[in-house]
């Protein structure tokens, strides 16, 4: 079935009802009950943090598909380097929080601002060193996050593991490197706190602790011949917080990430926030994957679509353009976007309008589904 209860799914993962009520919660749904209806595609997400698989060819063909029609073809010619996209992750009172603050008091806006960033989801850094930019995604709310996975995207490149020198990994950093061994995506370690622990060989002790700890879980630090750099650093002092950041860009370089970045494609992207401002009206934070924005570029989203009628960086400052890896607050949408949703660039509005449609006729189809299986299962549960 493409749909199926919460009480059913806890019965085939074999775990109570509440529990997965209580996780569900967690990753971001809303109002969840035991009867709540879960289409399928929810339901491989849950099954992927249960760490179930489908066969592909059992996937849900989502309402977002109609907006691959748009997308330009792959062209190698035209693929450019690109900053990372690094997320920071690990166990609570780990640092996170701190490493982000510290990150974005050196980000690039901050630097011309006086300090004076909004809140948009992403910011970037320019390296002290290697004069590079980085791209920081801070607090990444879950239900985006989860949703995007979803549509088999994965925004990031690189997680910055935080491991606490006082505490070693505990159980939310098994999680996260769990996630990052799932995403696939290539990990740092970042040992924070150090300057807890001034007495060199007790920092040693705790160093090797930790190395040993991870390799547990199968994470191969460079000091056991494995391939995972490792940072030891302290946000509070800032004391090898420029390491991370040239750690960050040397990975990237292996990893060579690139995106065309050319005006002759469709640009393509991601809404990691969304709002109606006072001032200016419907606002997404996108995080651009592919193209080059533009004012005037027509956006499709979700069911609605956007005349760009100005682009802005973390300072809330107008900026001409975009480019992969740039996260830009965009204005001129119809209605607001959701979190989670993809953007892909139209010819036109009219071409825009015309995909819209397609797509709220797309969901008109999955929500009947919907109505006929509660109809079925209501039945069922009087029977
Ligand atoms: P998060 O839950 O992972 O975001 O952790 P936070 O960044 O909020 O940090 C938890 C606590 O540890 C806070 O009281 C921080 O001030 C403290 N903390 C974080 N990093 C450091 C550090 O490098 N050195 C010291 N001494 N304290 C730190
Ligand atoms: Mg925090």
């Amino acid at each position: 079935p493409n749909y199926i209860s919460v009480n059913k799914l806890s019965n085939l993962l074999n775990c109570r009802s509440e529990q997965l009520v209580e996780d569900l919660t967690g990753l971001g749904f809303a109002n969840v009950t035991q009867n709540y209806i879960l289409s399928r595609e929810y339901v491989e997400l849950i099954l992927q943090e249960y760490n179930y698989e489908l066969p592909a060819s059992r996937r849900l063909l989502n309402a977002q598909t109609v907006y691959d029609e748009l997308k330009s073809p792959i062209n190698p010619r035209l693929l450019n380097k690109r900053p990372p996209v690094v997320t920071i992750m690990g166990h609570v009172d780990h640092g996170k929080t701190t490493i982000i603050d510290h990150l974005r008091k050196s980000s690039v806006v901050s630097q011309e601002h006086g300090g004076i960033t909004q809140h948009i989801g992403a910011f970037q850094i320019v390296t002290p060193l290697s004069k590079r930019k980085i791209t920081f995604l801070d607090t990444p709310g879950h239900a985006a996050f989860l949703k995007m996975r979803e549509r088999g995207a994965n925004i990031t490149d690189i997680i910055v593991l935080v491991v606490s020198i006082e505490d070693s990994i505990m159980p939310q950093t098994i999680e996260a490197i769990k996630h990052a061994k799932n995403s696939g995506n290539e990990t740092i370690i970042a040992i924070t706190k150090i300057d807890k622990i001034k007495q060199p060989k007790e920092r040693e002790r705790a160093l090797e602790r930790i190395t040993a700890d991870l390799l547990v879980h199968d994470i191969q630090l460079e000091q056991v011949g494995g391939d995972v750099q490792v940072v030891p650093l302290s946000a509070r002092s800032g004391e090898n917080m420029d390491l991370l950041e040239e750690s960050i860009i040397l990975l990237s370089d292996v990893m060579d990430i690139r995106a065309e970045d050319s005006i002759k494609i469709a640009a393509e992207g991601w809404v990691l926030e969304s709002q109606v401002k006072k001032s200016v009206g419907n606002v997404a934070t996108v995080l651009l994957k592919k193209g080059c924005l533009q004012k005037g570029n027509i956006l499709v989203c979700g069911n609605t679509y956007c005349k760009v009628r100005n682009l802005l960086d973390g300072a809330g400052r107008p900026v001409t353009k975009a480019m992969p890896s740039d996260a830009v607050e965009v204005l001129g949408w119809r209605e607001v976007p959701e979190a989670g949703d993809q953007v892909v660039q139209a010819k036109n509005e009219a071409q825009a309008k015309k995909y819209n449609a397609k797509r709220v006729a797309l969901l008109q189809v999955e929500e009947q589904a919907v109505n006929v299986e509660r109809l079925n299962l209501e039945r069922g549960i009087k029977k």
